[in-house]
């Protein structure tokens, strides 16, 4: 009981002394105390299974044990955490990790720029990056698409809500439909050629196109290989960058460690940061092909670039998941293994709900933001933590852990069922 009154109080705290602008708080009301792989604590002692994984920062879980012991020994050895971007052992050591099990691996070839915490700094850093090489100022994104909240990175996202909340005019961008926006049957990529090559489209020449492979907040929107090659293709041809915001879909997530490797694609930019610390810490960068890198010293900087705790995580989350392929084949297992009891549910509730993503990152289309909320809420009550997202919040966002085992990811899925079933009972009642 005492733990209730405290959790009460603190509840009323953070309603009274935090922003109104809060938000995961709301959709997730407790006091949360602790928290190990896929599941948190909260303070009165409820144990919530975690599909939300900070939005996909945490890829690897909450406070992963192996790579907790690598931190906790660099803090215990005074080494230095803050340095600006100084040269430290931390950060040589994650860049060449990086290279030999990461790139070397994959036949890639890329300088690293560690950029402010923030997915959004990055993003701006790809496109100030864009816009200084190749002179022009537009940049092409997609509907739906989302790259974070400063101002250069808002201009490219799609939401209205958050466009809106700006304040200034956003401009800098041209919407394109993303693959799927107007139907399977329609080639957008089509479209994307014949608006850039058309000298009288009234779309300016772009400094880059930037894309999602898997559009996370967007609604788990899955690319087609074919699609995100033509999109590649039009970029060279047109004098444009190619970058892919890798923010959310990469670290693993869509069962490779760059969600953009089953197309195959080489973008002039890839952009990192959520999952890349492996820890939950902030850490964001950009790879840059070689010979783009025109920076110069300083052109982008900021206090916290690079910060060698989160560097000493990032390493340690790559020597112990990506040495070999074993890690990723059991992402693509566990991956299926979701994707077909999500798709037993939707069929077994009609034909109403469709199943859609890739790899551990993957929606359930519920086509209304009622049924998606009432369903997430309920999820939370019975103990997981599901997050929604698409153009009206109606798609719940699976996103667990991909070190989950099959247990607790059958027991979040069953959570999940028994929630929607409730969901659409009290729908049904309401409507007779
Ligand atoms: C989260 C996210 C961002 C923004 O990252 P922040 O750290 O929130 O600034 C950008 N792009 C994608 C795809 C994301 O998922």
């Amino acid at each position: 009981m005492a733990g209730m009154i405290s959790e009460r109080r603190k509840t009323e705290a953070i309603e009274s002394l935090e922003s109104n602008v809060r938000t995961y708080s709301r959709s997730f009301p407790a006091i949360f105390s602790l928290a190990r792989g896929s599941i948190m604590l909260t303070e009165d002692g409820r144990r919530i299974i975690d599909f939300l994984s900070g939005a996909g920062a945490l890829n690897y879980g909450h406070n992963n044990r192996r790579i907790k012991e690598a931190i906790t020994d660099y803090l215990a050895s005074d080494a230095v955490v803050h340095g600006l971007d100084i040269a430290t052992p931390a950060k040589v050591e994650f860049m060449e990790t990086f290279k030999s099990n990461i790139l070397r691996e994959r036949d890639l070839q890329y300088r690293f720029q560690f950029t402010g915490p923030t997915g959004a700094n990055a993003i701006e850093a790809a496109l100030k990056l864009s816009r200084k090489i190749t002179g022009r100022h537009n940049v092409i994104s997609f509907t739906n698409a989302f790259h974070g909240m400063s101002l250069g990175a808002i201009a490219t996202s799609g939401n209205r809500f958050y466009r809106t909340a700006a304040g200034v005019c956003l401009s800098g961008a041209s919407f394109m439909p993303y693959d799927g926006y107007l139907g399977q049957a329609v080639d957008t990529a089509g479209y994307l050629q014949k608006i850039l090559m058309d000298e009288s489209s009234g779309v300016d020449q772009p400094a880059a196109i930037l894309v999602e492979t898997i559009q996370g907040e967007g609604g788990i929107n899955v690319a087609r290989k074919e699609w995100l090659q033509s999109v590649q293709a039009i970029a060279q041809k047109i004098g444009a960058l190619f970058i892919v915001d890798d923010i959310q879909m990469g670290c693993g997530r869509t069962g490779e460690f760059f969600s953009f490797e089953a197309a195959a694609l080489s973008p002039d930019i890839i952009v990192m940061s959520k999952s890349l610390s492996g820890y939950g810490l902030p850490l964001s960068m950009l790879l840059i092909k070689e010979d783009l890198d025109c920076w110069k010293p300083g052109e982008h900087t900021g206090t916290f670039r690079g910060n060698n705790l989160a560097l000493v995580s990032a390493t340690a989350a790559v020597n112990i998941y990506w040495r070999n392929e074993a890690f990723a084949e059991g992402v693509h297992q566990m991956g299926e293994l979701m994707r077909r009891r999500l798709e037993t549910i939707a069929s077994a509730h009609g034909n109403n709900f469709a199943v859609r993503g890739r790899g551990m990152a993957v929606g359930f289309d519920c086509q209304t933001a009622e049924i998606a909320q009432a369903t997430a809420r309920t999820a939370f009550e019975k103990g997981l933590m599901v997050e929604r997202c698409g153009p009206l919040d109606q798609v719940i966002k699976f996103l667990p852990a991909l070190t989950i085992d099959s247990e607790t990811l059958n027991e979040g899925l069953e959570i999940f069922e028994k929630a929607l079933d409730q969901t659409l009972k009290q729908t049904r009642a309401a409507l007779s």
